[in-house]
C-alpha cells in the first residue's frame, strides 16, 4: 500500500498564534488549506517559558531601549518541532536578505519552512546563530512583528502549489518569473473612460499579441526596475541568442 506524502506545512512560531491563518484562511490559499493542499501550524512560543510568569523576553544586553526574545525560551520552541532538521529555519527579520520570486519558489518545491517571528527589538542573536535561521526581509521597512512577514512568505509559496492555482500558466507568467514585471492587463468594457484596450488584444493574432506582451514587459521593467533590467540574461554574454519568455495568449 502507498501513502501520500504530507503536504506542504508551515510551521510558525509566534507570540500571536491567533493571528494564523488570518487572512490566509480565504480565496486561494484557504481553499487550499480547507482541502488539506498544504497545513499550518501556528504555535506559542510563550509555551515554551519556563518560569512562573512565563517570560520570554528581557532588557537588552548592553542598555537601550525595548525587550529581547530571549534564546532559551525561542531554542525550546524550535527544538519541539518534529522533523526540524529537513526543513528550512527562516526568521522574519528586516535585516535578512530580501525575499525573491526565486527564493519562494524553492521554499514552495520543499517540505515547507519552520518561521520564527520576532517582536519587540529582536531575538537574541545566540538563537539565531545555533540554530542556523535563515533571516528573511519583506521589504526595507519595520513591522511591529514578524507574524505580518510570515503570512506573506507562506501566501507567496502556497500559490505556487500543485493544485493551488487554477492553471499553471497564471504561475508561470507573473512579475519576476521571467526577471520581468508582468505587461499591463485589461478587460471588459472595450473602452473605459475614454480609454479603449489596445487593439492588438483584440486582433485575435497570438503570435502579435505575445510580442507586444515581451515589448510592454521589458518597457516596464527597464523603466521601474532598472535592477531587475541590469540583472537579465544578455544575449552577448554566453554567444548564444537569449531566449524571450513567451507569454501565454489563451485565455
Ligand atoms: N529592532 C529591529 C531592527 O531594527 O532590525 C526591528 C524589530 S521589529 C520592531 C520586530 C520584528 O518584526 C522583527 O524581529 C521581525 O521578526 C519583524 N519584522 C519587522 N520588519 C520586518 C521586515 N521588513 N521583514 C521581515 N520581518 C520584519
Amino acid at each position: 500500500m502507498t501513502s501520500s506524502p504530507p503536504p506542504w506545512r508551515a510551521t510558525v512560531l509566534t507570540l500571536f498564534p491567533e493571528m494564523f491563518p488570518g487572512p490566509l484562511g480565504v480565496s486561494l490559499a484557504g481553499r487550499a488549506l480547507a482541502s488539506g493542499l498544504w497545513a499550518l501550524d501556528a504555535r506559542d512560543i510563550r509555551a515554551s517559558a519556563t518560569d512562573k510568569h512565563r517570560s520570554v523576553d528581557d532588557t537588552p544586553a548592553g542598555g537601550g531601549p525595548g525587550m529581547v526574545l530571549r534564546a532559551d525560551v525561542l531554542a525550546a520552541a524550535i527544538d519541539a518541532v518534529e522533523a526540524v532538521a529537513e526543513r528550512p529555519k527562516l526568521m522574519m527579520s528586516p535585516r535578512g536578505r530580501p525575499l525573491t520570486q526565486a527564493r519562494v519558489a524553492e521554499l514552495a518545491a520543499g517540505p515547507g519552512p519552520l518561521i520564527v517571528c520576532g517582536r519587540f527589538e529582536g531575538i537574541d542573536q545566540r538563537v539565531i546563530d545555533a540554530r542556523g535561521l535563515e533571516e528573511v526581509s519583506i521589504g526595507d521597512y519595520v513591522l511591529s512583528g514578524g507574524e505580518i512577514a510570515a503570512l506573506t512568505l507562506i501566501d507567496a509559496c502556497v500559490r505556487l502549489l500543485p493544485g493551488v492555482m487554477g492553471k499553471l500558466e497564471s504561475g508561470s507568467d507573473e512579475s519576476f518569473s521571467h526577471g520581468l514585471l508582468e505587461y499591463p492587463q485589461y478587460t471588459r468594457p472595450q473602452v473605459f473612460e475614454g480609454r479603449p484596450i489596445p487593439d492588438i488584444l483584440l486582433s485575435g493574432d497570438h503570435a502579435k499579441v505575445a510580442a507586444w506582451r515581451l515589448a510592454e514587459a521589458e518597457a516596464l521593467t527597464e523603466k521601474r526596475r532598472p535592477d531587475l533590467w541590469a540583472a537579465r540574461p544578455k544575449a552577448s554574454e554566453s554567444g548564444k541568442k537569449r531566449k524571450s519568455p513567451k507569454f501565454t495568449t489563451d485565455g
